[in-house]
């Protein structure tokens, strides 16, 4: 496969890192007797639901839009997302002075609306079922002349990604295991180019929601897979589709992708408020819960774990974890 564009390296996150430093929170590494005795691994988790606005897409989101040019920044940033992306280009943009439209579906949660403006973004809201959002969100950005920035399919938000995991192996030191959520596979292959980097020898693995493990597919059958928009309480991997660019990265350094169900989900959301006493939002327990149901064998092991955010209504959280 050619790609349109060379693949991003880890000077690129180190680069990231540098212009999130003072920016972003340096996020806490946690570690949980419980979960070390249950595993018998010796697990560091980073924890990403402490970041700015609640997930590690503020990385991605603000580097991005670092490196526009003066005139790009004039005119401004759009993306459309109905999570975290939003809520991460929408702060970035306040941060950095540079106007940011959202496309937002409808029918979207009233609270992440409501936070997304609350930022200061313009939110344009469209009707799912009827408009396709990358054709609208294409013709918004060539009438407005501003910058598309996607979730994953980006090397800049990429590489601001994989500064979650140079933090982590910074703070630890060398680890065998690496174990990341993964929707469209952004966090996953930034977190591979500084692990494969600061612990030469480490295995990385991405964690997807069984119900979309078109991921999986990809992987193992070595082209990119195509799914229905997924049925999971992990909705921030419900992506129907890598891109060629994480394809391509996730090809070459990851070991494997594994798959977690939403039963797991929620009793790892259970784990995290009972024992860590933390909130993590379904999609930030992926990678979590694949390590505590054992997918693969840890036993002994040093072993990362990404939690990618804690961004959920308390409603669902209640209902959840009830
Ligand atoms: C977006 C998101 C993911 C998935 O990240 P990708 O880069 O799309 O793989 C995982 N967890 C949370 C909390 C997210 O917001």
């Amino acid at each position: 496969m050619t790609l349109p564009f060379p693949l991003p390296t880890y000077a690129d996150v180190e680069a990231a890192s540098r212009r999130l430093a003072g920016v972003a929170n340096r996020t806490p590494v946690l570690t949980s007797t419980f979960a070390n005795e249950a595993t018998g691994a010796e697990i560091f988790f980073k924890a990403e639901n402490f970041q700015r606005m609640g997930a590690f897409k503020f990385r991605g989101g603000y580097n991005a839009i670092s490196r526009l040019g003066d005139d790009a920044k004039r005119r401004g940033v759009l993306a459309f997302s109905s999570g975290n992306h939003a809520q991460a280009i929408a702060l970035s943009g306040r941060l950095l002075q540079v106007p940011t439209t959202i496309l937002m579906p409808l029918d979207a949660p009233e609270m992440k609306i409501a936070a997304t403006r609350g930022y200061g973004a313009e939110v344009v809201l469209f009707d799912r079922y009827k408009v396709n959002r990358e054709e609208l969100a294409a013709e918004m950005a060539a009438e407005r002349g501003l910058s598309l920035i996607p979730p994953f399919d980006h090397p800049d938000v990429l590489a601001g990604q994989g500064t979650a995991a140079k933090e982590l192996i910074e703070d630890t030191g060398p680890l065998d295991m690496l174990f990341v959520c993964l929707g469209g596979g952004g966090l996953v292959a930034g977190c591979a180019l500084a692990a494969h980097e600061l612990s030469p020898g480490i295995k990385v693995y991405g964690v997807e929601p069984e119900a979309g493990n078109d991921g999986q597919q990809s992987f193992r059958s070595g082209q990119i897979v195509k799914i229905a928009v997924p049925k999971t309480i992990a909705d921030g991997a419900q992506t129907a589709a890598l891109s060629p660019l994480t394809f391509a990265l996730i090809s070459r350094d990851i070991a494997d992708i594994l798959t977690v169900s939403d039963a797991e989900l929620v009793e790892t959301m259970r784990f995290f408020g009972a024992r860590m006493k933390i909130v993590v939002e379904p999609t930030g327990c992926l990678a979590a819960a694949a390590v505590l149901g054992s997918k693969i064998p840890v036993r002994g092991k040093r072993v990362g774990v990404i939690l990618s955010g804690g961004n959920v209504d308390l409603s669902t959280y209640a209902r959840l974890v009830g």
